[in-house]
Parts: structure tokens; sequence; C-alpha cells
């Protein structure tokens, strides 16, 4: 690419898929990019299943020398200690995790994590050298009040607050009302907040983080619409979430390449 950057393709499964529909599910995405002679060296397509599917998957990956990475799709600000239910960095890159999402909306929502939050999980993720895929973004309402990229910004900044420079991070520009609603923002809107948050990237931990570090767009991205998010010189892949599930969908998403 002419940017360096090579491209990310992450399916966010949410609450979906058991482990043994996650392995099936893997098996037929590898098959399918194969068939579609996805170049690997071109994009990188990462899955994130639930928990209780990632020794499945990792397992499978293995085995078949699968060129697929994979994470989760939350972790605890925590490494161990009375946390009833929670999930630890060091556990998720014991089972060779590579990413994993961090404050994406439904958290923010329903489980109300503040920005803090999502600066103590950010911090806990590089901890154990997983790559923060650090999610931000508006409301309706935000949009209306504050304009385009005034809220996802304030999220970043406080994400980013404690990061070193230079660190590993991947940013996502998710509008929640672009979020399974089939109502994706335009490529030129995703591009002018993604663009934004690069200079916050640049202004928190430099330059040379903000030249490598992917800025995904999500919400109701499809095989559809990825071109011309691709297209954007500040938008370097999407997070999906309904179409992950879809392993057409996904891998004609994947194949899209810059
Ligand atoms: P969607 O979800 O692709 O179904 O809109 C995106 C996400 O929540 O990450």
């Amino acid at each position: 690419t002419t940017n360096g950057r090579v491209p990310l393709i992450a399916g966010n499964w949410k609450l979906n898929l058991d482990h043994l529909q996650s392995i099936a599910f893997v098996q037929k995405l590898a098959w399918s990019l194969k068939d579609a002679r996805l170049d690997f060296n071109d994009v990188e397509v990462a899955v994130f299943p639930p928990y209780t599917d990632l020794r499945s998957v990792q397992t499978l990956i293995s085995a078949d020398k699968l060129s697929l990475k994979f994470g989760a799709q939350d972790l605890s600000e925590h490494d161990s200690g009375a946390y009833t239910g929670e999930i630890s960095g060091q556990f998720l890159r014991a089972l060779d995790c590579s990413y994993v999402i961090i404050g994406h909306s439904e958290r923010r929502t329903l489980h109300n994590e503040t920005d803090a939050v999502v600066a103590a999980k950010t911090a806990a993720a590089l901890r154990h050298g997983l790559v923060p895929v650090i999610c931000v973004g508006e409301t309706a309402e935000d949009l209306e009040t504050h304009g385009p990229s005034a809220v996802p910004v304030s999220q970043l900044k406080v994400a980013l607050a404690t990061v070193p420079q230079g660190a590993d991070i991947v940013v996502a520009y998710e509008p929640v009302w672009a979020i399974g609603s089939g109502q994706a923002a335009t490529p030129e809107q995703a591009e002018q907040v993604c663009a934004a948050l690069r200079a916050v990237v640049a202004e928190k931990i430099g330059q040379d983080a903000a030249d490598k570090t992917r800025v995904l767009y999500g919400g109701s991205v499809k095989s559809g619409n990825i071109a011309g998010f691709m297209r954007q010189p500040n938008v370097d892949g999407a997070l999906v979430g309904g179409a992950s599930l879809d392993i057409t969908e996904f891998s004609n998403i994947a194949r899209f390449q810059k």
C-alpha cells in the first residue's frame, strides 16, 4: 500500500457462535479466503469471537497454519484477583490473541464503560502485548449537538492519555447511529473523522505512531459499501459486526484491497 499500512478487516462476532460453531465457521472462512486467493501481505483479517471460543479458534488456526488473526471482544483492566467474571490480558495473550476490542459502544452503553475505564483497559492490553482496538463514536444526538468529530476525538484523547509514545494500537471509528442500523456513514464522513482521530494519535503518542496506526471504520459495513471506505486515505480497514457472521459477505469484504 502507498502509506505502508496493511489494511485490517476485523469481524466482531458479538454474542454469536459457540465454540463448536466457531470451529466450523473459521474453517469455512479460511477455505473461502483461500478460494478467493486472498494475499495476506495485502490485507490482515481478524476474527473476534466470544471468550469461550478462543481456545478452539487458537487450536484450529495453529493446527492448520491459517493466516487469520484473532482477538477478544473485551478484557479486564485488572490482571488477577477478586474480580468475578473478568478475563485478564495475560489470559488472552496466553491464548495467542493478537488483538482486543476495547470500548465498543455496546460496552459503553450496556456496561457503563466510561472513557476512564477504556483508558485503563487500553493500558492493560498494552501491558500484556495485545494490540488494543480502541472504539470511539458519537450518537446521533452527539452528532447534532457537537458536530462530526468532537465526541470521538475527546473519547480517544482520554483513551490515549497514558499510552506510551509509539505504542502499537488500532483505532476504530464507529458512529453509534451506524452500528447495526443498515445506515452506514458516507465514505466522506468516515474519512473526516478518521483523519481527525489520526491527528489525535499524532498529538498523544507521536507522528510515527500516527503514520503506522490503522484507523478503521465500523457501522453497517457490507461487501457493497466497503470499497468506498477503503478508497479514503485515512480509512485503513473496517470493524464489521453483522456482516462478519456471513462467510460470503465477510470474505467479499476482506477481498477488497485498497
Ligand atoms: P455492524 O456492527 O457491522 O453490525 O453495524 C459493527 C460493530 O458493532 O462493530
